[in-house]
């Protein structure tokens, strides 16, 4: 339990420092009943810390909206307070980002350990995280763990959810700084506006008084021009306000905007999922082969790896566009891949590429599988200018985890695979030759 609260301790937290700092006491039996107890105090500290900071916060933004329903409807602050809104909900640090996915892994760890079958990621743990980031919650049935052979997917299954959601959280962060700039650019608008009609105005009386030729006229005109020119001081002066306001505004949205964008493209190189097909990525994919090859070197369960690759795809993007194509990509990924089961790793692995892990899968359960998979992309067809097209087929390398290798000899292994099966004439599997000296060509 101890060292499940200190995992839960963000990285680089003062909290963990002091419990590494703590770190011999637990030599002796005393000493790590006081290092538990250190770890409690400190977990309750920090959780206390950032439930008082979410009651300022939500009080700050009661306070803000109370004031802003008493503004008049065209007050510039408006901005201003739309603007501090936004600071309320400041983007989350890399380390918030990873404590966030450790405490899931760690609560997911602990259903496994119950041997209940159901994760204990409660709906009451997750709930309030989705819905912070504006996601909806999950329905209790996608959080369940059916089979003890599924539990292993659980973990990026959620960790995918709560990836999507904080940057749907930042799009429409984004999308508030958009509306901010875009009722900046009008007010400034409108001065632009205000000022061209009082310069027409003081030309207008400037004309009068030159045509002016009794004194009787020009008396009356260098009074209207007076007037005028009083009138103009005026609107001055209210105009050079709202530019003074506008552009410190306009600072505000600068700085903020740059933070946001540094932030999303920090969201983005953390990002565990492929925008284009929703599939895990590249990175999601190299996390689990490496928790899968440990997995396998301690228990010595067989591991399969496969990698396709769409064929002739160039072809597609240049006959049909580059729109045309990704809508492929999207159906296959959706469409045909969903044919792996649900604990296989179905991963987006580059452009045309997708990388699958088969835990538990020998040559004969791989070529089940991709054989399966050739037939649905055989039947299946996308949609070109309403014509149905059919889907392009795809080659496929295979390599089985050897005892004692790395994960990247097998990603090398299946690679070569791959090219031998482009080689060969596509459409078609190879298993790398260490594996096995059959041939497994669909
Ligand atoms: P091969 O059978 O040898 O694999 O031929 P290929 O044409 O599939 O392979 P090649 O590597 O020559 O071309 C891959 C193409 O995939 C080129 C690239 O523009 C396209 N591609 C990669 N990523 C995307 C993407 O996200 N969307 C679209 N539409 N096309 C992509
Ligand atoms: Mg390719
Ligand atoms: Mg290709």
């Amino acid at each position: 339990m101890a060292v499940e609260l200190k995992q839960a301790l963000p990285e680089g937290s003062a909290s963990l420092k002091v419990l590494r700092l703590l770190e011999s006491l637990k030599q002796t039996e005393t000493g790590a009943i006081i290092h538990q107890h250190v770890t409690h105090i400190l977990a309750d500290g920090d959780t206390l810390h950032s439930d008082t900071e979410q009651a300022y916060i939500n009080l700050l933004d009661a306070t803000l909206r109370a004031y802003e329903r008493q503004l008049p409807p065209h007050s510039p602050l408006h901005t201003h307070i739309k603007l501090i809104q936004l600071r309320l909900t400041p983007p989350l640090s890399a380390a918030e980002i990873s404590g966030l996915r450790r405490s899931i892994e760690i609560q997911d760890y602990g259903s496994r350990q119950t041997g209940t079958g159901k994760s204990t990621i409660p709906k009451d743990t997750l709930t309030p995280l989705l819905e912070t980031f504006g996601a909806p919650a999950p329905a209790h049935s996608e959080i369940n763990t059916p089979t003890s052979t599924d539990q292993e997917a659980t973990t990026p299954h959620v960790e995918h959810r709560v990836d999507l959601a904080y940057r749907q959280h930042l799009d429409e962060k984004r999308k508030n700084m958009q509306s901010i700039q875009e009722m900046l650019d009008e007010e400034i608008t409108q001065a632009i506006r205000q000022s061209e009609e009082f310069r027409m105005h003081l030309e207008i009386e400037l004309s009068r008084l030159y045509r002016a030729e009794k004194m009787k006229n020009l008396d009356a005109a260098r009074l209207a021009l007076v007037k005028a020119a009083r009138g103009l001081l005026e609107a001055n002066r209210a105009l050079s306000t709202r530019l003074d306001s506008t552009h410190s505004h306009l600072q505000t949205v600068k700085t903020d905007t740059q933070q946001l964008n540094e932030e999303l493209t920090r969201v983005h190189l953390l990002s565990l999922t492929d925008d284009l097909t929703g599939l895990p990525n590249r990175r999601a994919f190299m996390r689990r082969l490496e928790d899968e090859v440990g997995r396998v070197q301690r228990y010595g369960n067989p591991l399969a790896l496969a990698i396709l690759d769409l064929d002739e795809f160039k072809a597609v993007n240049d006959k049909y566009g580059h729109t045309t194509g990704d809508e492929v990509l999207r159906c296959f990924a959706v469409n045909i891949l969903s044919t792996f089961r649900h604990h296989d790793m179905v991963a987006r692995y580059g452009g045309e590429e997708f990388a699958i892990l088969l835990p538990n899968t020998d040559a004969e359960g791989v070529m089940h599988a991709l054989k399966k998979v050739q037939k649905r992309t055989a039947e299946s067809h996308y949609l070109y200018n309403n014509i149905a097209t059919p889907m392009p087929t795809f080659s496929a390398g295979v390599a089985l985890y050897r005892a004692g290798e790395t994960f990247t000899s097998l990603i090398e292994r299946a690679d070569t695979a791959l090219y031998r099966a482009k080689n060969l004439g596509r459409n078609r599997f190879e298993i790398d030759s260490a594996d096995n000296t059959q041939n497994i060509s669909g």
